[in-house]
Parts: structure tokens; sequence; C-alpha cells
């Protein structure tokens, strides 16, 4: 149980009097009840609201994410409200929620700093219709949208040759061209430093994993000097669209 009380479980529960244990292992923790949600975002109004929700930490917490689960009906089960149809919130994307576990692993930490920013955001959504600090697009598009802050590149490309140097080992990545736009290779840029951080969140395995649920980016044609001789090659039809197919399902937020 020592894990769970450094992690600050007792002050959660002396903080949300109404939320008890359900279940209590070296492994899992399982809260659940009703969650006094009290928010102030700046520049909005104050919230005050309660939600009956089940907390579920797993057994690799902080490294592995929480799941949250509305067991009321107020929040409508659809992506315009990030609730999936098994009544599950998407906090956030993995590698966002990662890096804050990351830094704030207490789960006191996780109430603050997503939890609560969550159903704040959402409801102002029920109340006015509209989400305080603009929505986040759902999907890959939300996603690619995310990292693009989180990794600070310009474009999906470059974000896909992120998760790609950290789904390799450093000296391999080196020698990769580098995200950040500088033309030179990772090893000989600084922004290899940022991505020494990121590899602390995940194995390599699951960058890997994760870059192959994205749909590949369709590569700019190189200028070559044409050969007069070379014969035109047609495209086909089926190839193209076969790249623009396959949503992002497990991830979409
Ligand atoms: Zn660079």
């Amino acid at each position: 149980m020592s894990k769970w009380y450094e992690l600050k479980l007792q002050n959660f529960l002396s903080l949300h009097p109404r939320m008890r244990l359900t279940e209590l292992g070296e492994e899992r923790v399982v809260v659940e009840g009703e969650y006094y949600l009290n928010a102030q975002m700046d520049g909005y109004e104050a919230i005050q609201e309660t939600y009956k929700l089940r907390i579920i930490f797993p057994p690799h917490y902080p490294r592995a994410l929480p799941q949250v689960i509305e067991l009321g009906n107020r929040i409508p089960k659809n992506s315009d409200y990030h609730t999936n149809k098994d009544r599950t919130f998407c906090l956030g994307s993995e590698i966002r929620l990662k890096s804050i576990l990351l830094e704030h692993p207490s789960i006191l930490d996780f109430i603050k700093k997503i939890l609560d920013p969550f159903l704040y955001a959402v409801s102002y959504k029920l109340r006015y219709d509209f989400y305080p600090f603009g929505d986040l697009a759902h999907g890959e598009k939300g996603l690619i949208d995310d990292y693009q802050r989180i990794f600070k590149v310009a474009d999906k490309a470059s974000v896909l040759q992120v998760l790609r140097a950290l789904g390799k080992r450093k000296r391999v990545a080196n020698k990769l061209p580098c995200p950040c736009g500088c033309g030179q290779r990772i090893g000989k840029c600084d922004y290899r430093f940022n991505l020494q951080g990121w590899r602390r969140l995940e194995r390599r395995r699951w960058f890997r994993e994760h870059l192959s649920e994205f749909t590949p980016v369709k590569k700019e044609k190189k200028k070559k000097p044409k050969k007069q001789t070379d014969s035109k090659k047609k495209i086909s039809p089926n190839s193209r669209m076969a790249q623009g197919q396959g949503a992002l399902e497990a991830s979409s937020f």
C-alpha cells in the first residue's frame, strides 16, 4: 500500500469525502462516488459541479494512465465532449498526459493538472455550448496539433520524425534529419536534448507502435533533373487512395 500512500491517495480521499475506495490492491486502486468539482480558470467564471465518477489507477500508474468513467448521465457520450461510448473520458493525448505525470505523479497532481481542467472545460461546454479555450480537434488531427505544440515542430511530417527518432536507439536516431527544421542531423542539433527528455516517457517500442497508428505523410516529389529518356510512370490511383485511409482509432479523443 505504501506506493499509493506516497502517491497521496489518502489526501485525495480526504479532499473528496464522497468518493470511496472500491478496490485497494498493491496493483490497482479504484475509487468511486460523487466527485465535487470546484474550479476556476484564468479569466473565466468559477464552476462548481458534482459528477458521479469511477477512477481507476492501473498497476503501472503513473507510467500507465488512469481511466475515468462517468457513472452518471450528465455528459453526452460523444467526441464533442471527449467522452467515449464506454463512458471513459479522453483526457488528452497520451504523450501530453505522460509528460505531466512524469513530472507530477501524485494522485492530487493528476486531479489538479488533468482531471479538473478536463471537467471544467466540459462543464463549461455543457453550460454555454462552447469550450472556454477552444476545442482540440478530434482524432488524428487533434493528436498531431497537440504533438506539434509539445514537440515544438511545424507540421505533421516533423511530428512523425520525432516519433520515429524516439523509436530508435540514440546512436541510430542521431543520424536522422532533425525534426526542428535546422537542416542538420539530429546528432548535430541541440534539439537532441529535447528528444532525450521525451525518451523517459516510454520505451522505444511504444513510440514505434504509436507511430504506426498515424497515416503516413505524402512525400513531396523531389525535383530531380529530368532524364530525357525516362518513360512516364503512371501513379496508380489505388495506391494514392490507400495513403489517405486508415483513421486513427485507438487514440482518438
Ligand atoms: Zn535541429
